[in-house]
């Protein structure tokens, strides 16, 4: 017996059953198969695509002032299924209840940040010459897709669908397969908060529907997130078809330490930023940077790692597999010379043994060359680094492919400066192991952690998702 109802695609401002190939929804808190989700034929992603079109023209006429009440009433609803949405989020991602509701304030705030967008939109204006003005208007650009991946089953989608809705565009959304349920519900209260029939459609499945949307001759602009390969392949296949891309993907953080740092206050930070959401979020530390003797900050991070408990302060990782993946490059990194100073395989929480967990590790004496210090892991794994000074410590971080987040410890002003100018990377953390921007500060990576231009949210977002026309008038 399924804890949930099939999951249908949503389509045309109503579910819309399935009826061929599903693949089942698992639970990594204790294993059980929660819901069933369709993997969707192109057929279906047609259909979404008609109906965007049908009510793009409505949609998009309205005036930017008059959608935003839609997502303030959305915004309300959010508020108003705060509990509902984290227990969703918390069955089918495994992550805690917390870490779950922290999502729901997340999406509210990029919420927020459309209601704020008729504010950000309002235009620009100039006498060019005796009585010829030139101001700049900003159109949408019709039916877009956003993808997304399964570690932030709320956040993530709500990183395009309120901005790219409000800024009149119509959406069709491909939620992970790993965690639909989310995804469902929010369309359910998109249209309840009075979103027209349609402007949002949800397309469920695998990367068959991925492709049929970058190949989609009616789709003009794809969002992208999820893993850099599948980024690199939906940014290249999508631009092929001459579509706006923006893709992001993986990371490799590096936190590096410095003697001065504040011992418990860094240990604590370091710990959160590796065990919050089991390490499956892009923003992680995956490697600790030791410069010189950091001896009593390693200590403390053992400490502290070893308190975090699995099924309480830390959350389940998604899969079977991915539990399985995670434990290999232990392994691997300890065959191949790391030291395996806190070790978190084998983990299993009494009530939940079916459950997939792993516990925190820290592993001392990696190298840079070694595979656990240049892929990404997506677990809650630390590879301790030691290099002898910040000139050694950056150009490990710079000479990784990734460049999403980056942080240093230190008190001292101008080491920390000297970190923000040289390391190679999207947002950058100064005493903050997990330096996500708050709106309106926009969230995206560099290097091979973002395909394309821009942020994903922020006010980059408004450039993405709309184009302009610059209009030169004169009456004579
Ligand atoms: P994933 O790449 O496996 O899947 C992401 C989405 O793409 C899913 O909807 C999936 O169905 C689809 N997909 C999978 N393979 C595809 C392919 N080859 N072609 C087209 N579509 C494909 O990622 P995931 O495992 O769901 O998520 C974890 C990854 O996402 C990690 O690498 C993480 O770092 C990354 N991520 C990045 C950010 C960021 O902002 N940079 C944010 C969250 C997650």
């Amino acid at each position: 017996m399924m804890k949930y109802s099939p999951v249908c695609n949503w389509i045309d401002g109503r579910p819309v059953p399935f009826d061929g190939q599903h693949l089942d929804v698992i639970s990594p808190v204790g294993g059980s198969t929660l819901s069933r989700v369709p993997l969707s034929t192109p057929a279906v992603l047609d259909s979404a695509v008609s109906a965007a079109h049908r009510v793009f023209p409505e949609w998009s006429a309205r005036t930017i002032k008059e959608r935003s009440q839609v997502f303030y009433a959305y915004r309300a609803l959010l508020a108003e299924h705060e509990a509902e949405l984290t227990e969703l989020i918390h069955q089918e991602n495994g992550k805690t209840a917390d870490e779950a509701k922290a999502e729901v304030a997340k999406a509210i705030e990029v919420t927020e940040f459309a209601c704020s967008l008729p504010q950000l939109v309002a235009g620009e204006v100039l006498e060019v010459s005796p009585g010829v003005e030139c101001h700049v208007r900003h159109f949408p650009l019709g039916v877009v897709a956003s993808v997304t991946p399964f570690n932030f089953p709320c956040m993530v989608p709500h990183w395009t669908i309120p901005i790219s809705l409000c800024l009149g565009n119509c959406l069709i959304l491909k939620p992970s397969e790993k965690v639909p349920l989310t995804a469902q519900r929010t369309a359910q209260l998109l249209h309840q908060a009075g979103l027209p029939q349609g402007a949002m459609s949800v397309v469920n499945g695998d990367r068959r529907v991925v492709e049929a949307i970058c190949d989609h001759a009616d789709i003009a602009a794809v969002s992208f997130v999820g893993s850099t390969a599948a980024a690199r392949q939906v940014y290249v296949r999508a631009a092929a078809a001459l579509k706006r891309v923006l893709a992001l993907g993986g990371a490799k953080n590096h936190l590096v330490v410095l003697p001065d740092a504040d011992v418990s206050s860094t240990a604590a930070n370091v710990v959160a930023s590796v065990t919050g959401c089991a390490g499956q979020r892009c923003m992680a530390a995956a490697s600790l940077v030791a410069v010189g003797d950091v001896e009593p900050v390693i200590q403390r991070v053992c400490e502290e790692a070893r308190r975090v408990a699995p099924g309480k302060s830390l959350g389940a990782v998604i899969s079977r597999e991915a539990k399985e993946r995670i434990e290999r490059s232990i392994s691997e990194a300890e065959a191949a010379g790391a030291k395996v100073l806190v070790d978190g395989r084998g983990a299993t929480v009494r009530g939940c043994e079916n459950g997939f967990y792993v516990g925190p590790t820290v592993l001392d004496g990696v190298r840079p060359e070694m595979r656990i210090a240049q892929e990404e892991i997506f677990g809650p794994v630390l590879a301790i680094l030691r290099v002898r000074d910040v000139e050694e410590a950056l150009a490990i971080e710079n000479a990784s492919l990734y460049g999403n987040a980056a942080a240093v410890y230190t008190q001292n002003g101008e080491a920390a400066q000297r970190f923000v100018q040289d390391a190679s990377a999207g947002m950058i953390g100064v005493n903050v192991g997990v330096p996500v921007p708050r709106e309106p500060f926009g969230f995206g990576g560099w290097n091979h952690s973002r395909f394309g231009v821009g942020d994903i949210t922020g006010k980059s977002s408004i450039a993405f998702w709309t184009q302009s026309k610059k209009v030169t008038t004169r009456w004579t």
